[in-house]
């Protein structure tokens, strides 16, 4: 008896500790994203100290189960995705290291249905839901923008999917759910639909989700079209 009462104690020991080594590394991951946004960081040590920190992440262990995509918003499908075909995508010239100076729209813009631009879904008078794809973890985000910020994402999250090795990223919410180092399930609510950013903020901009998807290659996010992913993603 004692025994398993050791080996429970041990093994709890054990799951809490996974748990801090996940909050830790990922919030150093989300203060790397941060200095690599604002450009102080040299582009070498940020590549390197990106590495080690998914490599450190990858050892926590963390299982997710991945069976398709959930599409990340809440009471629409994939014809609100802008352009046509998914031709709003774009990742000629895109390095993840150049921050918020980055080229390229590797993205698909998604539109909710706001005409008066207060961020309400004109059908339900209600924000529209942000889900997350796939299981995965936090690795970054910010709650706080400021109209007059020249960050681009606005408050914006970044997701690591580990059983599948890829990252998605949800730009210009209007709140957000979520911290680093969060476990996430797919379908989750982890924000809403907002215009926050640079170019997002300005009335030009219908209200939209930017939304990314990431392989890692080289130890680094390369952006990849999710375009088929978001059409055969199962709608909530
Ligand atoms: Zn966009």
């Amino acid at each position: 008896m004692k025994k398993i009462i050791l080996l429970l104690s041990v093994l709890c020991i054990a799951a809490v500790s996974n748990a801090q080594d996940i909050k830790t590394i990922c919030n150093n991951i989300n203060n790397l994203n941060t200095a690599i946004l604002n450009g102080s960081i040299k582009r070498q040590d940020a590549a390197g100290q990106f590495k080690t920190l998914i490599d450190q992440l990858k050892k926590t262990g963390y299982k997710a189960s991945s069976s398709g995509w959930v599409f990340p918003l809440k009471g629409y499908r994939s014809s609100a995705i802008g352009g046509t075909n998914g031709n709003g995508y774009s990742d000629k010239g895109y390095n993840f290291l150049d921050g918020n100076k980055h080229a390229a729209h590797p993205a698909h813009d998604i539109f909710i249905n706001d005409r008066n631009q207060d961020c309400l879904d004109d059908r339900t008078h209600q924000p529209v839901d942000v889900l997350v794809v796939d299981d995965g973890i936090v690795i970054a985000c910010t709650n706080e923008w400021d109209p007059s910020s020249s960050l681009r994402g606005g408050k914006f999250i970044w997701v690591y999917h580990p059983a599948q090795n890829f990252f998605t990223y949800y730009a210009h919410n209007q709140a957000i759910f979520v911290k680093p180092g969060d476990e996430i399930k797919q379908g989750q609510k982890i924000a809403e639909v907002g215009r926050t950013g640079y170019n997002a903020y300005k009335k030009r901009s219908p209200t939209h989700l930017h939304f990314s998807a990431f392989h890692l290659v080289n130890d680094l996010p390369v952006p990849y079209n999710p375009y088929l992913q978001l059409k055969k993603a199962k709608t909530i």
